[in-house]
């Protein structure tokens, strides 16, 4: 795709600026969060206010944490009160729990009361947020929660932006990378995914090299997200060192064999000049033996990538076990000595259910 075109579709729309108060409802109008600065100011300007007050607008939504414009107590009063029904896109939190490592979890309550699930991981230097971009997922991954409770719909820009300011809220501290690892598969949603990437790195300053989108692999979704030319790191859960382990743990897999996904990775690569990371699930007995470590190695080498492995976190619905911390390192041992970047991702947060949709599955009977 030409750059133009691919810049086009990566913004993201607001239909809302050249309405009249008049002309609008408040539903025909799509949230504020997520439109661009420039965005902002014709709207306002086609209120008939001053275009600083666009300027003003931006920085209230985005840095001041504005929930609705009458809290924008810089805008005249009746002006305030005038556009207090267009929403600005935020949700309401249902739920918060606290790990003792200090990692927060978020259930979010949308506009239509769907509940989502955000994870805060603090570290030394960083503050990291995991985000959903999907209600449910359709993949139906064997060793994931939300996998087992299907596919409810996508996340609108907005609804992925909020996730990442209440974070910043919560932490009281600005949030230095993303992650899309949370529920959904992101390049099912590639529209609103990118729209937020574009929000996200402009309207809030998270820089794009700080943005993972982690995918299990959706036929021609990963070279469709290279044509978007972004910096972010794409991330792609393998798990699996063959293709039958794969089509045991990755139902999908059966339609987008290893050769093609890899073709597919090798492509991107060539296309933006970014390393991928690979994410492995280790599973006690099942993925995790010498002999999986060397047929993986085998099928990476040469590639400019990284391999995450990462220890199951058991949850009470799925049969498998996590790995001892020996098995682990055994199998980062031989990625290593046969040359492949590999490290072992440090569990946040297992106290309270952390991997992904886990903590919305054991909460399952307030939702809704
Ligand atoms: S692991 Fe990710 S892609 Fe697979 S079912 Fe869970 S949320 Fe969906």
């Amino acid at each position: 795709m030409p750059k133009a075109a691919a810049s086009s579709r990566f913004a993201p729309t607001l239909q809302a600026p050249l309405l009249t108060l008049k002309d609008c409802t408040v539903k025909s109008l799509p949230p504020l969060l997520g439109a661009t600065k420039t965005q902002l100011t014709d709207w306002v300007q086609a209120q008939g206010q001053p275009a600083y007050r666009g300027q003003q607008l931006h920085q209230w939504i985005y840095q001041k944490g504005a929930r609705s414009l009458l809290d924008i107590t810089v805008f005249p009063k009746q002006w305030r009160e005038m556009v207090a029904d267009i929403p600005v896109g935020r949700s309401e939190l249902h739920h918060r729990s606290e790990a003792q490592d200090g990692t927060v979890k978020f259930l979010l309550r949308l506009a239509d009361g769907q509940i989502i699930e955000t994870v805060g991981i603090p570290t030394a230097r960083r503050l990291t947020v995991c985000v959903s971009s999907q209600v449910g997922c359709a993949m139906g991954c064997d060793f994931c929660a939300t996998g087992k409770g299907g596919f409810l719909r996508h996340l609108a820009c907005h609804e992925i932006v909020d996730q990442v300011l209440t974070v910043q809220e919560d932490f009281q501290e600005r949030v230095s990378n993303i992650v899309f690892m949370g529920m959904g598969e992101p390049l099912l949603n590639l529209e609103n995914v990118t729209a937020a990437v574009r929000s996200l790195n402009e309207d809030i300053g998270i820089g794009q090299r700080s943005i993972t989108i982690s995918t299990v692999g959706i036929p021609g979704r990963i070279r469709q997200l290279a044509e978007y030319d972004l910096q972010v790191t794409l991330a792609v859960s393998l798990h699996a060192s063959n293709q039958t382990l794969r089509e045991k743990l990755v139902p999908s897999a059966k339609h987008y064999r290893l050769e093609a996904l890899l073709a597919d990775c090798r492509a991107y690569v060539e296309r933006t000049g970014r390393r991928i990371s690979f994410e492995y699930i280790v599973l006690a007995g099942f993925n995790d033996r010498t002999e999986h470590a060397f047929e993986l190695a085998k099928l990476l080498r040469g590639f400019q990538a990284h391999v995450n492995l990462i220890p199951y976190n058991p949850i009470n619905e799925v049969d498998y076990q996590r790995p001892t911390p020996q098995q682990l390192q055994a199998f980062l041992q031989v990625l290593q000595r046969q040359h492949i970047a590999a490290s072992i991702r440090q569990s946040r947060g297992l106290d309270q259910d952390a991997a992904c949709g886990q903590l919305r599955a054991s909460l399952a009977e307030s939702v809704g």
